[in-house]
């Protein structure tokens, strides 16, 4: 059984070494007697950046830190290869928590979410059938209440949740504008997505008067993905009674100290309402957000971009890689396909 361990708690920005490879013995494909879990083949792995709060010890992530010592644990596909759980037999698809190895014995199963739909890819259920499809989903529409006209900005708009909290406002008839960290994303942002405008923030000497380029009139919806110092400019771009969707802070998971961010008085001066949310517990919506999804995607009224590396080898790479912009779209790690 191949896995990737966690090797010891980090300090700064995570590096390949942190999680090194290892090959176990023997894997065993049934579950010791009595057993009321399952044994999953992964299949694909996903790549999350709350993945790095995780690697500390103390601090800040919702989720319990990771063992030293032990695989990384993370959301992924995963084929049942034998169960002591009545919910799940042989063979069936599932996606949820699992470990980085090629096999996993998942002791609380009910924690699972059983695949239904497979005409579709299914590394989608890393993605926008999965995790981040929900966190675009009920950050936008159920935090946000957005409306037809309105003016809404993403950051990290390429990415897993943003390519989507893009196409969804979009959908909604929003005007909408996108930042992220490379030319080539911003061309994806534009042409792909259907972004009325994007810019890439590395290249802006001033992001207050870049979003006055581009918000004339203010915003009306941040989706926020990186905090800092977009979150300053963006403060002082919001018109009165906006919202904002406090969905994560990426700039600030490698700092020691987190970098203040000025200009909070706009929240009060402009009555914006700001509201954080951690998705796991809002995943009772999961069945209302797939009823909406999936059509979508077969009328290819939504599309989805994925960077997908292959092997478990190439799984510390592609989580490190999230901290610098490597990923263009969810990023997603093949165990195997089948
Ligand atoms: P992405 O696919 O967007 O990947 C991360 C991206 O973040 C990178 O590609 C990079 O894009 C950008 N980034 C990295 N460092 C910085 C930085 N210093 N400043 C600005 N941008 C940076 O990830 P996800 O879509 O999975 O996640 C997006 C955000 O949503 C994250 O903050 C994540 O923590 C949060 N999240 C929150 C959830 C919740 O329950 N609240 C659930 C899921 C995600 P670029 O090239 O544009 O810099």
């Amino acid at each position: 059984n191949q896995q990737v361990i966690f090797k010891d708690y980090v300090n700064g920005f995570p590096k390949e070494s942190d999680m090194p490879l290892k090959t176990s013995t023997t894997i065993s494909l049934k579950l010791p007697q009595g057993s009321n879990g399952v044994l999953v083949k992964n299949l694909y792995l996903s790549c999350d950046p709350y993945m790095r709060g995780r690697m500390s010890k103390t601090q800040g992530s919702y989720f319990e830190p990771f063992t030293p010592g032990s695989p990384i644990t993370g959301l992924g596909v995963a084929k049942v290869v034998d169960s002591g759980h009545s919910n799940f037999k042989k063979g069936d698809l599932v996606w949820g928590g699992t470990g980085w190895e090629q096999y996993t014995i998942i002791t609380t199963p009910q924690t699972l979410f059983k695949i239904q739909d497979t005409d579709v890819p299914l590394s989608y259920y890393t993605g926008i059938l999965g995790m981040p499809g929900m966190t675009a989903y009920y950050g936008f529409y159920e935090i946000c209440a957005p409306k037809k006209g309105e003016y809404v900005f993403v950051s990290s708009a390429s990415g897993a949740v943003g390519q989507l909290v893009g196409q969804f406002a979009k959908l909604t008839g929003c005007y909408v504008v996108g930042t992220a960290g490379t030319n080539e994303k911003v061309e994806l942002l534009k042409n792909k997505f259907g972004y009325d405008e994007a810019f890439n923030y590395k290249e802006e000497q001033d992001l207050d008067a870049a979003l006055k380029r581009y918000f004339p009139e203010g915003i009306d919806i941040y989706f926020e993905n990186v905090g800092g110092k977009m979150l300053e400019a963006v403060l002082l771009n919001m018109r009165v009674n906006g919202r904002i969707s406090a969905c994560g802070m990426i700039s600030q998971y490698n700092l020691n100290q987190e970098e203040g961010v000025r200009n909070l008085s706009s929240i009060i001066m402009k009555r914006l309402h700001i509201k954080g949310f951690i998705v796991s517990d809002h995943f009772n919506l999961l069945p209302k957000y797939m009823e909406m999804v999936i059509p979508l995607i077969k009328e290819r009224k939504i599309c989805y971009i994925e960077d997908i590396v292959e092997g478990l080898e190439s799984a510390p790479a592609a989580l490190v890689g999230l901290f610098s912009g490597k990923n263009v779209g969810k990023q997603v790690v093949v165990v195997a396909r089948e």
